[in-house]
């Protein structure tokens, strides 16, 4: 028994060794990505509640990873911001999104998501107004998507940048709202400019009562206090019509679009017609 025990220790080791190796490697292959050209941003649309038409895309990224294929942000963004590669990985996001952008056939808003660790460590400020010259984009058209999650740790230091960021022209959107830990009090230090409601609120509207009041006391907490809402995750026609008589200034979705390479979005008018 003595033996058996010994073996499965040693088992379990190699189990735990092999998972390290492939976590490191997943790592240094990560932090030679960015110059290898292999992350790209796809976009998501995001429309307008009432009229559907297309308001903003949502930059999201993904890892062309030349073995594993396309690997999603969920499976190397938590990674990056505990080895410190967000910081590489944030500030390209950041250029990209400008820098395509204004490439774009018409002057849609483009927003862009900054995690809690990229917040805190890069100054987002100096990169953005970089990126904004460079590619000479206005100020008004960038939206800038953080969660509760910067403020947990310097409360005091976040807000300032946040300050600065408006101060320079560009939105905040509060991301995944409803789903952190924080109480509402946060709401006090800040006037966002729209929150994001959760596809975790979303994907249960019009099954249950709960979710129903849940999303309407969200809609209703935005607009008094004079923010624009977003619904994201929207999959189903019951649930736009739910969001919309709830008044939902914007809809994101598989409904209207998933995330696509940006020459995808080419017939914007069938898009409309769908939201
Ligand atoms: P998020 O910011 O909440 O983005 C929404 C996620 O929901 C995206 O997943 C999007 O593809 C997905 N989604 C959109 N519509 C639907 C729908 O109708 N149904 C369902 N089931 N999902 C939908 P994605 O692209 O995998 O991104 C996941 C998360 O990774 C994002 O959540 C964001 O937190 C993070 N992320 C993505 N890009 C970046 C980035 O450039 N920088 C940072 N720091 N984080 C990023
Ligand atoms: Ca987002
Ligand atoms: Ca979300
Ligand atoms: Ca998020």
């Amino acid at each position: 028994a003595k033996e058996e025990g010994r073996g499965a220790v040693r088992f379990y080791e190699a189990v735990m060794n092999a998972q390290l190796q492939a976590r490191l490697q997943l790592e240094q292959e990560l932090a030679g990505a960015t110059e290898r050209g292999e992350l790209v941003l796809h976009y998501q649309p995001i429309v307008n509640g009432v009229t559907g038409e297309v308001e903003t895309f949502e930059a999201l990224i993904r890892w062309m990873h030349p073995t594993r294929g396309m690997v999603p942000p969920m499976e190397f963004i938590p990674m990056a911001e505990e080895c410190g590669l967000i910081d590489g990985i944030g500030r390209w996001v950041i250029e990209a999104a400008c820098r395509e952008a204004a490439g774009w056939s018409h002057p849609w808003r483009v927003s862009f998501n900054v995690s809690p660790r990229q917040f805190q460590h890069t100054d987002i400020c100096a990169v953005l107004g970089d990126a904004l010259r460079t590619h000479g984009i206005a100020p008004a058209r960038v939206v800038v998507e953080v969660t509760e999650g910067i403020l947990i740790e310097d409360a005091d230091e976040a807000v300032a940048t946040l300050n600065r960021l408006r101060e320079m022209g560009v939105r905040i959107a509060l991301d995944d709202f409803g789903t952190g830990y924080s109480s509402l009090s946060y709401l006090q230090l800040f006037q966002f400019d729209k929150f994001k409601i959760d596809k975790s609120f979303v994907r249960t509207l019009g099954q249950s009562d709960r979710a129903l009041t849940l999303t309407r006391t969200i809609v209703n907490l935005g607009h008094n206090l004079g923010l624009q809402v977003t619904a994201e995750g929207v999959e189903t026609q019951a649930q736009l019509d739910i969001l919309r008589s709830l008044g939902c200034d914007q809809i994101q979705g598989y409904l209207v679009a998933r995330p696509a390479p940006i020459d995808a979005f080419t017939d914007l008018d069938r898009l409309r017609t769908k939201a």
